[in-house]
C-alpha cells in the first residue's frame, strides 16, 4: 500500500537532510503511529506521502502510484485517496456540520442525492448525526475534530493520515477522537497518526515508527512499544 524506499529531502540549499534514507513499508488496512521529537521529520515524512512535499531522493509508491512518474495534473486524483486530518481542524466557520463535509463532496462533482445519501452516513460514523445543523463554533473541540475526520473519510480514502489530532484536546476528548481512528481502520481504511500522547501510544498497543534526527530510529510491530 504504502512503500518509501531510501527516501532523503532536503529543504532549499540546506545541507543536512531532513529525512536520511528512509524505508518503510505500510501494508493496506495497518493501524500504524508515528512518534518522534518535534523537528525528527515527522510532518516531512507525511508530506511526502500527500504529494506536497517531492523527496530529494528515493522511491516512494503508494496504492500502485509511483510519484515518480506521477504527473501533477493527477495529483487531485491522487488525494482524494488520501484524507488528512491536523491538529487545529481547519473547518469551514460559516458552514454546518453538514455542509462543512458535504463540501468536500461538492468540489468534486458529485450529485446533491448522493450528498444526501453519503454525508448522514459519514457522521454516523463519527458518532455526529444529531449535530449536522450546528455551526463548528457550537461544538467542542473533540466534535470538531470528529467533523473534519468526517469530511476526511467521507470520500472513502484508502489511507487517513492523522497529524496530531489529539494535540488541542482534553484526554477524554482525544480518546473519542482515537476511538473513531479505529472504527475507521476497522472498516478497511489503513491510518497513520502521530502523536505526542504517551497514554495514546501506550494503550494503543499498535505498530509504533519512531523518526529520530530524520531516521527511522525503531518499528515495533509487537504491540509492546511504550513510549
Ligand atoms: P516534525 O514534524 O517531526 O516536528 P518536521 O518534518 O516538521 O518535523 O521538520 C523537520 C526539520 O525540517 C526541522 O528542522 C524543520 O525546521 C525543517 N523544515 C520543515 N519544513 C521546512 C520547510 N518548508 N523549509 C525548510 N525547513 C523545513
Amino acid at each position: 500500500m504504502i512503500l518509501l524506499d531510501r527516501v532523503s529531502k532536503s529543504y532549499g540549499k540546506r545541507k543536512s537532510a531532513v529525512l536520511q534514507r528512509v524505508s518503510l513499508h505500510i501494508e493496506a488496512k495497518e493501524f500504524v503511529i508515528v512518534v518522534g521529537a518535534s523537528g525528527a521529520g515527522k510532518s516531512t515524512l507525511l508530506k511526502l506521502l500527500t504529494r506536497e512535499e517531492k523527496p530529494t531522493s528515493g522511491k516512494i509508491i503508494v496504492g500502485g502510484i509511483d510519484y515518480e512518474t506521477l504527473k501533477d495534473r493527477d495529483v487531485p486524483k491522487l488525494r482524494r485517496k488520501i484524507g488528512v486530518v491536523f491538529q487545529d481542524f481547519k473547518l469551514l466557520p460559516n458552514k454546518t456540520v453538514y455542509e462543512n463535509v458535504a463540501f468536500a463532496l461538492e468540489i468534486i462533482g458529485i450529485s446533491t442525492k448522493e450528498i444526501k445519501h453519503t454525508v448522514p452516513r459519514v457522521l454516523d460514523i463519527v458518532g455526529l448525526k444529531d449535530k449536522q445543523d450546528n455551526m463548528p463554533m457550537e461544538l467542542s473541540g473533540g466534535e470538531r475534530q470528529r467533523v473534519a475526520i468526517a469530511r476526511a473519510i467521507v470520500r472513502q480514502p484508502k489511507i487517513l493520515i492523522a497529524d496530531e489530532p489529539t494535540g488541542n484536546l482534553d484526554p477524554k476528548h482525544a480518546w473519542d477522537v482515537i476511538r473513531v481512528l479505529e472504527k475507521i481502520n476497522k472498516y478497511g481504511t489503513t491510518v497513520i497518526l502521530t502523536t505526542h500522547n504517551q497514554e495514546i501510544v501506550n494503550k494503543l498497543k499498535r505498530r509504533v515508527v519512531t523518526v529520530s534526527d530524520g531516521k527511522i530510529a525503531s518499528d515495533d510491530s509487537s504491540g509492546k512499544y511504550t513510549l
